[in-house]
């Protein structure tokens, strides 16, 4: 429970598990204001619809929307994996699907990480298969090194190392996504 007198303590003890701070708040802050008000030139007089994927989207989705000056509208969907040797295929099951069709409309694919780009492969295939009027990636994460399977990312926040992060979203056993940095677990932190 978060204590009165120190309404940081939770965060504080989940900071005792990061060992290196990859990207502070502050940089990714400001990256994710570019991201939106490149959006906002790009999509002006467009109605887009951002489509976030749960669940690591949860705070670039919060922020962005909020870094975007035009009427925007979002939806979301939620995948998993069907298991390590079909998603290394690039299988993924839709657990939630859109709420809304998207049939003309202007999409942007937002992300939190590409890692080998199978999950966004295959939601832009998935995606498309709904003809919108465009489809564009945006991603806060990209982990270009791992790549599989080539996707175009036309909005990116930041390249990252071939390094497991967690924080802003991303999880660990679906912890730290509370973290508003972003960094890598110290070694004891993953056997707890
Ligand atoms: P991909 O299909 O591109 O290999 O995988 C993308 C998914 O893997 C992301 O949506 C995310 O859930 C997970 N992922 C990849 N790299 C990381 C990472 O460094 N940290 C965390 N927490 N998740 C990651």
């Amino acid at each position: 429970m978060i204590s009165k007198s120190n309404p940081d303590h939770e965060i504080s003890h989940l900071t005792q598990d990061i060992c290196e701070v990859i990207l502070t708040s502050q940089e990714i802050q400001s990256r994710v204001q570019e991201l939106g008000t490149l959006l906002s030139r790009d999509y002006a007089g467009k109605d887009p619809v951002l489509v976030g994927v749960l669940k690591g989207v949860l705070v670039f989705m919060a922020d962005l929307v909020r870094a975007i000056s035009i009427p925007v509208s979002v939806d979301f969907m939620a995948v998993s994996s069907y298991g390590p040797t079909s998603g290394r295929q690039g299988v993924v099951r839709i657990t939630k699907d859109l709420d809304e069709s998207i049939m003309g409309r202007h999409v942007i694919l937002v992300e939190d990480i590409v890692d080998t780009g199978l999950t966004l492969g295959y939601l832009v295939k998935n995606l498309q298969a709904r003809n919108p009027a465009s489809l564009s990636v945006c991603a806060l994460f990209d982990k270009k090194v791992r790549r599989l399977v080539d996707v175009d990312i036309a909005y990116r926040g930041f390249e990252l190392p071939d390094r497991f992060v967690v924080g802003y979203g991303l999880d660990y056993g679906e912890r730290y996504r509370n973290l508003p940095f972003v960094g890598i677990m110290t070694p004891e932190a993953y056997e707890r």
